[in-house]
């Protein structure tokens, strides 16, 4: 009597079948056949007939084509949301992709200095364009905001105390506290005020001997309304210069431009922060600025400095594709031409009646399943909270519910990433390129279409 697991076929047998069926790293497809032949014990174990050969080999082919898959992989975010961290944040502009392969396909002068035939300082690269664009007198680049704040932090107030209101105290976004970014840089954490309200007295009233810093945090990813106060940027700053004392703004959003200018609230600006008396302005690379993760600092020479000499400048530089990146899309504010040029600014720019007819494009797409709706495209957490701009929505209907739909749309090459509200699935045509309306109608097509033409989602 031979026992079921003995019917099972070896990890060499499953390997030759899949030698039949195509060509894949030898590493794949071990781990491939290892792991289909693992869940055949176990389906065996729970009682279950032994699977065949063809069946198990069948399944090792499914597990290989995703390994072979790329991991990052591009998808259409027609979310509604412009800026999502879990979506890479902000697409880069054509002029810093073009940057980034001439930084990448050739050798650079990244730390040469052309000039005197010496070594140079991959910091020079960003120093002028940062000047230019936000107005301080000096600038530096780091990983990402979370590290320019922790820097600044480390640098000037290590050992001494870090005054911080109560209502900004928060979480920004996944893992980032700043009373823990606080905790690690060395700094102690003074808070004062309450979560609503915060007078310029209780900044006063916390100032000592051991106070190195204010530190202001830009309430970026949420907002307090109703009986608020917070104190005016002019007025800390006057009592941290009467008291010697650094005035830190983290902006998180790092916006260069006037937003009111594309139908949102004000946000303010790196400007605005400096020249209401921030000694340093921090501010992430990829979130309203639209180009690459990095944190940038500017300031005072002086400040900047010493930043830059200190050895976690070291650990925390950006690499050469990133500077490339980023000068090219600061040249695109210095030219002004940031409206048409940085994809985050055209997506919010667009005209609210410029994309009605997509959206009604893709609703017939799903024919009698489909609408469009008037909604809302927000700019997105981390960047402004609750600005947004009227645009219209394709709202689609499946009998198997929203959830299965949102899913199936997941599915497709490349993934379309949806929302669901009332349970209909939204797709907002403001964050998808024009050159992938083709993709997501065949899509929606397949998926709802009456008249379904094509089968599979291409
Ligand atoms: C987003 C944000 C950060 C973190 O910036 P990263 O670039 O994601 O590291 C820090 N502070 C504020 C206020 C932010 O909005």
């Amino acid at each position: 009597m031979s026992s079921p697991f003995r019917t099972i076929p070896s990890v060499e047998a499953v390997l030759n079948a899949l030698r039949k069926k195509g060509s894949w790293p030898h590493s794949f497809a071990l781990e491939a056949a290892r792991t289909a032949i693992t869940k055949a014990r176990k389906s065996v174990k729970e009682g279950a007939g032994a699977p065949d050969l063809a069946t198990i080999s069948t399944e090792a082919e499914t597990i290989l084509n995703a390994l072979a898959t790329p991991s990052l992989r591009r998808v259409v975010n027609a979310t509604g949301v412009i800026l999502q961290t879990n979506l890479g944040r902000a697409p880069l502009s054509e002029r810093a992709m073009s940057a980034i392969a001439e930084a990448s396909r050739d050798y650079t002068n990244l730390e040469f200095d052309l000039n005197e035939g010496e070594r140079g300082s991959r910091h020079e690269h960003v120093r002028n364009l940062l000047r230019h664009t936000t107005g301080a007198p000096d600038g530096l680049a780091v990983n990402n905001n979370a590290a320019a704040l922790f820097m600044a932090l480390h640098v000037f107030a290590q050992g001494r105390e870090v005054i911080v209101s109560r209502g900004e105290a928060v979480e920004i976004g996944g893992g980032f506290r700043i009373p823990d970014v606080l905790q690690e840089s060395g700094a102690r954490l003074v808070e004062v005020g309450t979560t609503n309200r915060t007078y310029v007295e209780d900044y006063a009233n916390a100032i000592s001997e051991e106070t190195a810093a204010i530190l202001r945090v830009h309430r970026s990813n949420f907002q307090v309304t109703g009986f608020t106060t917070q104190p005016d940027m002019r007025e800390l700053s006057t009592l941290a210069r009467a008291h010697n004392t650094l005035l830190l703004d983290d902006l998180g959003s790092g916006c260069l431009v006037e937003t009111s200018e594309y139908g949102v609230e004000h946000e303010p600006t790196v400007r605005e922060s400096l020249s209401s008396g921030a000694h340093l302005t921090l501010f992430s690379g990829d979130k309203l600025l639209g180009g690459p993760q990095c944190g940038l600092i500017v300031g005072s020479v002086e400040l900047i400095e010493t930043l830059r000499k200190h050895p976690l400048s070291r650990a925390l530089r950006i690499d050469k594709l990133t500077i490339a990146a980023l000068n090219a899309t600061l040249m695109a504010y210095v030219e002004g031409t940031e409206r048409e040029e940085i994809p985050f600014w055209h997506m919010l720019a667009l005209e609210q009646k410029a994309l009605e007819p997509r959206a009604q494009a893709w609703a017939k797409a799903a024919g009698k399943r489909g609408r469009v709706i008037e909604s809302h495209t927000m700019i997105g957490g981390g960047a402004a909270p609750g600005a947004g701009r009227k645009t219209w929505c394709t709202a689609l209907q499946a009998d198997q519910g929203a959830e299965w739909l949102t899913g199936a749309l997941r599915k497709a090459a490349p993934p379309i990433l949806t929302r669901v509200e009332a349970n209909e699935t939204l797709l907002d045509p403001r964050t998808v390129a024009e050159s992938d309306d083709e993709h997501v109608m065949l899509t929606i097509e397949s998926l709802l279409g009456s008249s379904s033409r094509s089968s599979g989602t291409s």
